[in-house]
């Protein structure tokens, strides 16, 4: 079980009406991105009015920001089919032919997936701040939920459930390729050890001011006749400075072949 709200979105619990408590023990396997057609603002407005019997877990704004409307452990109403006389019906009623290759049949997808609005209209190309927002959250979902991105199998758009009215949901923009590139490569990146780079530190100043290049290396100490010194590997020199004699940085060439 995942945590229910994510940290670092809106909490914005929206009324009963319009979501129902659970998944009726199904797993999430999805993400499905939509398009608000309107503003974030008109979204929690939209979810929360009694009896609308629409929302989605998420929406994503222009300037980056979160908002969460319904717990991820809970079911929302933004991409729901039901299965009547051996087809699918989309929420107005009429045939549809999903092409998601994950639909799992005769079960309304609602009970399986996350959905993710984003504020703007189909035709708008997203915002870095979104895009990166959009990233960080499906990041987290896909922790959540034990995901891998696949695009038209664990990441797809409204369009992929409803092609009759939801064709253009969440738009032609979106590149499902490139943000489940984006998230494996953050994914991996985050096992690693990062050198951290302190751009304020002396050396790294003195490194930049002597066009030594960046640096391969954390700083390190060692010591001389008694005296700790601190140092670090750039491309071109192993920069250092007695510890407390700041503004006495040296430099040394790095040898031949290291
Ligand atoms: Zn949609």
């Amino acid at each position: 079980m995942s945590i229910d709200w994510c940290p670092f979105a809106i909490k914005r619990p929206i009324i009963a009406d319009n979501f129902t408590t659970g998944r009726g023990a199904h797993q999430v396997t999805a993400v499905v991105l939509h398009i608000a057609a309107g503003s974030l603002a008109g979204v929690y407005a939209t979810f929360n009015q009694p009896g609308r019997k629409a929302s989605a877990h998420f929406c994503v704004g222009k300037d980056g920001t979160i908002e969460q409307y319904v717990s991820v452990n809970d079911t929302a109403y933004a991409n729901g089919l039901s299965w009547q006389n051996n087809q699918w019906l989309n929420p107005r009623g009429r045939v549809v032919q999903p092409t998601w290759q994950n639909l799992i049949p005769k079960t309304n997808p609602n009970l399986y997936t996350v959905s993710v609005e984003h504020e703007g209209f189909p035709q708008d190309v997203w915002t870095t701040e979104m895009y990166d927002a959009n990233n960080r959250l499906l990041l987290w979902l896909a922790d959540q939920f034990n995901l891998t991105y696949a695009p038209r199998r664990t990441l797809i758009g409204h369009c992929e459930i409803d092609p009759l009215d939801k064709a253009n949901c969440p738009g032609p923009n979106v590149n499902y390729d490139r943000i489940a590139e984006d998230i494996a490569a953050l994914a991996a990146a985050r096992q690693l050890t990062w050198m951290p780079i302190n751009t304020d530190a002396a050396l790294y100043q003195f490194a930049q001011a002597h066009n030594l290049g960046y640096p391969q290396t954390d700083e390190f100490e060692f010591a001389v006749a008694g005296k700790t010194y601190v140092g670090q590997v750039f491309n071109l020199g192993i920069v250092y400075v007695e510890k407390g004699n700041w503004d006495q940085v040296a430099w040394t060439k790095k040898p031949v072949g290291m």
